[in-house]
């Protein structure tokens, strides 16, 4: 489909591009460029790709398909850079998590001639770097695409394919909406979760060590959300302020209106809010968007590490092995293609 295929940026993301195109020959070259060494060591290691090259004007060199795969904040020094070595007729992609900002960073440094289309998957993981990535990760995800009015509808049916062959359903939107969207589905949760686990990494050392340990409740899901890349969340919050704002405002507002019901005692009010909250995960079930195995379908029955005096926990009213909170498990939780996004 490409004949060079140039990845500039090599983490979850990338690595995970590079891992499905490769064995369904989407791209005869893929050339591959990161920021450190120890990073292009690792995705050598790993046979991500055939050029390996701390130059990102190297990896664009006769490129027709250019995606950059990095944190969106530093969009505007690597367009600088390869701007003008940018083939004509070649694709400009990218895979950030905002689009209105990443738009502006690289349309000045796009030269005419080549198709500018910013890219989201709406897939991802909490882990990064290039060894997070899997091939599967994009399948049955959304890809929305930000394409310009005057952009060559060709070059965007030929982007539109290259997503589809890596399993995702692609949508075409306004960068601006996209926005506003995701601040929603995607920026205030995280918001949301860094504060409820930074509200428990603030709490006093005995109550902190409780609440890791009886974690398997709610909280133990926003861990994961809260351990995502503190750089990539950084920029989104700072890229998409006005969006994250509006929809922040929207929260607290009903976030209020659901601490006057638990004060009041409005026992009705908090069942009608929750039966229609429930429908909405259905419907997002429904939609193949998630799985409908409990607990995300994590595996149970096998108790890790039993450690510490307790003995057994009663977790969610229900007896359970205490599980060694230091122990990490030895592969990422893979929710249906992918889990969480961003
Ligand atoms: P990642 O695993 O942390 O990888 C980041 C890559 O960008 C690495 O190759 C890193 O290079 C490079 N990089 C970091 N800072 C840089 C800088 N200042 N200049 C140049 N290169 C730099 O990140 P990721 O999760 O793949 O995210 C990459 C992009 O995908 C972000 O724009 C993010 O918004 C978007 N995205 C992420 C997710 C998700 O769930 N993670 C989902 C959808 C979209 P070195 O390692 O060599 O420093």
């Amino acid at each position: 489909m490409f004949e060079k295929l140039a990845l500039i940026g090599i983490g979850l993301i990338g690595s995970s591009i590079a891992r499905a195109s490769r064995p369904k020959g989407l791209a005869k070259t893929i050339a591959i460029s990161t920021r450190r060494q120890e990073t292009l060591d690792e995705a050598r290691a790993l046979g991500l790709g055939d050029i390996y090259t701390m130059d990102p004007i190297e990896a664009v060199r006769h490129a027709d398909l250019v995606i950059l795969c990095i944190p969106v904040q530093s969009y505007g020094a690597v367009m600088e850079k390869i701007g003008p070595y940018l083939e004509p007729g070649a694709i400009l992609s990218d895979v950030g998590s905002v689009k209105e900002y990443v738009t502006k960073a690289m349309a000045p440094h796009t030269p005419k001639g080549v198709h500018l289309i910013p890219g989201h998957p709406i897939a991802g993981t909490e882990h990064s770097g290039p060894s997070a990535g899997f091939p599967e990760l994009f399948i049955n995800r959304w890809c929305v695409l930000t394409p310009g009015k005057d952009v060559d509808p060709g070059a965007v049916s030929k982007l539109s394919a290259f997503w589809s062959a890596l399993g995702s359903n692609v949508e075409l939107m306004e960068p601006a909406n996209h926005d506003m969207v995701l601040a929603i589905t995607s920026h205030i949760p995280h918001l949301v979760a860094y504060n409820i686990v930074g509200t428990v990494a603030d709490l006093e050392q005995d109550t902190q060590s409780e609440v890791i340990k009886f974690s398997a409740s709610g909280f133990r899901d926003f861990t994961r959300i809260a351990a995502s890349d503190p750089v990539m969340w950084r920029d989104v919050f700072l890229t998409n302020r006005d969006a994250v704002l509006e929809m922040l405002g929207r929260f607290l507002e009903d976030l209020s209106k659901l601490q006057r019901m638990v004060r009041v005692g409005d026992g009705p009010g908090m069942e009608a809010l929750f039966t229609r909250t429930r429908k909405i995960r259905r419907s997002i079930i429904t939609a193949g968007q998630e799985t409908a195995a409990a607990d995300f379908g994590r595996p149970h029955g096998e108790a890790r590490t039993i450690s510490g005096p307790s003995g057994t926990a009663v977790l969610d009213g229900a007896p359970a092995p205490v599980v060694d909170v230091n122990v990490e498990p030895q592969q990422p939780v893979r929710e249906h293609g992918g889990g969480d996004d961003a």
